[in-house]
């Protein structure tokens, strides 16, 4: 029987083991090697720091009950891969396979950050997202600070919105004058990769709600005894280092590759699995894009794909999903023994929430020549409507 290998049960993972199990042959053998006995559905943690979803069910829920019986399920830790004979090795076993698909996603470091662990709430974890809540809930005075550590992170735009997100609860409870609400990040501006005129728009929504933005702050340390938050030397201004002080701390840890892809020796300068921005391919040669390793292939945040004007792809769920029908695809030409026709082009949307029950849609050709284009619509009713109907996928997908 020949196998195809998915490395890692998440976002894109669980597409690609669902569109392929949809159209190859049955006696193909499809496995996803998941650490995990539940899969999580990241999006929804903006929904319960503010208390909209209270149920861990709407988080999190047990791959068992998410994937096909036809699919298989091995709950093992892969610790390393070995690309030129499609051989993964797990923490139980040593698996051959005829195709490999590597979606382990990015890793939270929270470590990496003196006092991180101890003193900031993390945004990026399910018991994170129910702390904020119960924080926030109990919070009527004092400095809020939402930090991120470093790039790049997973959806750029979610920092931001749980800034506006927590504004919005703090005026629903009527305390919103006695907080301050502030975001310290190392990034020039918010969403850089989308140009300076989405930057703006950013920067005017935070304006609008009185959240005060601090960009180019890299964090060096927390210092919880004394609520501090120390920050290296600004690049562009060549200051001095900086503190600030906070009542409540609420953070992006810093992301990388799992140890498993790394010691693989698969991850390139940028910290993550260079591949070709088509067809997801891992990379040889990234100014030529020729590729490497026949059969073996890496989609979503594991990725790193340079665009046209030197940065990289954001880490969205929306370009996972579409990579792994992309990659599906191809698999499925080349057992037929057809040509590879399939190509991701680098278009996606999200809607970002801005609070009082609004959401602005953001639209993106990353792709675009010579620099991505991204359009940011005025936040609306509709766009909350559409947010809120995205947000049921993981519903969907539940009992289907
Ligand atoms: C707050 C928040 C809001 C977001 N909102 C959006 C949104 O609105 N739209 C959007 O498009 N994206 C959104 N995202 C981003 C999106 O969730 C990620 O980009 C997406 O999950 C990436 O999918 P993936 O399959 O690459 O990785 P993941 O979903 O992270 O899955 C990777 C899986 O691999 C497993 N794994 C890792 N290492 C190993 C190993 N060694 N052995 C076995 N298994 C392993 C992990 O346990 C994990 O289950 C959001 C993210 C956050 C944090």
């Amino acid at each position: 029987m020949k196998t195809i290998l998915v490395l890692g049960g998440g976002w894109g993972g669980l597409t690609a083991a669902h569109t392929l199990r949809g159209l190859v042959p049955g006696d193909y053998r499809i496995a996803v090697i998941e650490k995990r006995q539940s899969f999580i559905f990241y999006p929804s943690f903006l929904p319960v720091i503010i208390g909209e979803k209270v149920n861990l069910d709407y988080v999190e829920s047990p791959l068992k009950k998410l994937l096909r019986k036809d699919i298989e399920i091995i709950n093992e830790d892969v610790i390393r891969i070995n690309p030129e004979t499609k051989t993964v090795y797990t923490n139980a076993q040593t698996i051959p396979c005829d195709f490999l698909i590597i979606a382990t996603g990015a890793e939270l470091h929270p470590d990496t950050i003196p006092g991180f662990n101890e003193f900031c709430l993390n945004l990026y974890d399910t018991k994170g997202a129910f702390d904020i809540h119960q924080k926030l809930k109990n919070f009527n005075k004092g400095k809020i600070a939402f930090l991120v550590t470093r790039t790049p992170f997973r959806c750029p735009p979610a920092p931001y919105e749980a800034a506006l997100l927590t504004e919005w609860f703090m005026r629903e409870k009527g305390v919103r004058q006695d907080v301050e609400i502030s975001i310290y990040s190392p990034e020039k501006q918010p969403m850089p990769v989308a140009g300076q005129q989405i930057g703006e728009a950013f920067n005017q929504l935070l304006k609008a709600h009185h959240i005060n933005y601090y960009p180019e702050h890299s964090v060096t340390k927390i210092e919880g005894s004394s609520n501090k938050i120390l920050f290296s030397p600004k690049e562009s201004s060549g200051t001095n280092n900086t503190e600030t002080s906070y009542d409540l701390l609420i953070g992006v840890p810093p992301h990388g590759a799992p140890r498993s892809i790394v010691d693989s020796g698969l991850t390139d300068s940028t910290g993550y699995i260079p591949v070709h921005p088509q067809t997801m391919q891992i990379l040889e040669n990234t100014d030529e894009l020729t590729t490497r390793y026949p059969g073996v292939f890496a989609i979503g945040d594991i990725t790193a794909i340079r665009l046209l004007n030197g940065a990289l792809l954001p880490k969205g769920g929306v370009f996972a999903e579409e990579q792994a029908h992309v990659v599906a695809r191809n698999i499925v030409s080349e057992i037929k023994g057809e040509k590879i026709s399939a190509v991701f082009n680098g278009k996606g949307i999200c809607y970002v929430d801005v609070g009082d029950g609004l959401a602005a849609e953001g639209s993106g050709d990353f792709y675009a020549y010579p620099a991505p284009y991204v359009k940011l619509e005025a936040p609306s009713k509709e766009g909350r409507k559409a947010k809120h109907e995205f947000e049921r996928l993981f519903e969907i997908w539940f009992t289907k």
